[in-house]
């Protein structure tokens, strides 16, 4: 029997959306285990603390992977990714790969991984169409403008985002 094959799906998921989601179901099917990595990524100054980040990442894929039957892990990381990956023994890295957007950014970071560790392997999945568009940074902009984001991402997350905006608010 060959090892079982270790994924990590790493990101900021600031918040975690539906886009994502349907990225972690997919990888879901290629992997025995899952890691999602979050990262702190405090030059985004991100919406949620990354403890909140983890928190909600675990509570919205995890059923997803225990239906699927997948070992899954959520843990933070703040280093490079590729040290990241080796660390935790991965395969393969899962990106999500939405419309020319990414793919400039993704093919370099690619391109400079691959020659850090030409063992892990990186693969592009893209979402379902009606996921495709949704962006983090563009729920937490609809959000500010008091937009309705309950398409984009899990109801818990929406309510969190809702939330954390208008106590931003208060602060100001
Ligand atoms: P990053 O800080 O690396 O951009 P994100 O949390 O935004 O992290 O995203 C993590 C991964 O998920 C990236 O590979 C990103 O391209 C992918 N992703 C995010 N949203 C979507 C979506 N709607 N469809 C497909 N992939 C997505």
């Amino acid at each position: 029997m060959s090892a079982p094959k270790v994924g990590i799906y790493p990101g900021t998921f600031d918040p975690i959306t539906n886009g994502h989601l349907d990225i972690i179901k997919r990888g879901l099917r290629l992997v025995d285990r899952l890691v999602i990595g979050v990262a702190t990524n405090p030059s985004k100054d991100p919406l949620f603390t990354l403890e909140e980040r983890v928190a909600m990442v675990a509570r919205e894929a995890g059923p997803l992977a225990e239906a699927a039957g997948v070992d899954f892990e959520v843990v933070q990381f703040n280093e490079l990714l590729m040290h990241f990956a080796e660390r935790v023994g991965a395969d393969i890295i899962i990106r999500g790969l939405r419309a020319v957007a990414d793919f400039e950014y993704e093919f370099q970071m690619t391109g400079m991984n691959y020659q850090i560790n030409p063992n892990i392997e990186t693969v592009f999945l893209m979402a379902d169409p009606k996921y495709q568009t949704i962006a983090s940074r563009l729920v937490k902009e609809v959000a500010r403008y008091d937009g309705k984001i309950s398409s984009f991402v899990p109801s818990r997350v929406a309510e969190a985002v809702v939330k954390r905006v208008a106590e931003s608010r208060a602060d100001r």
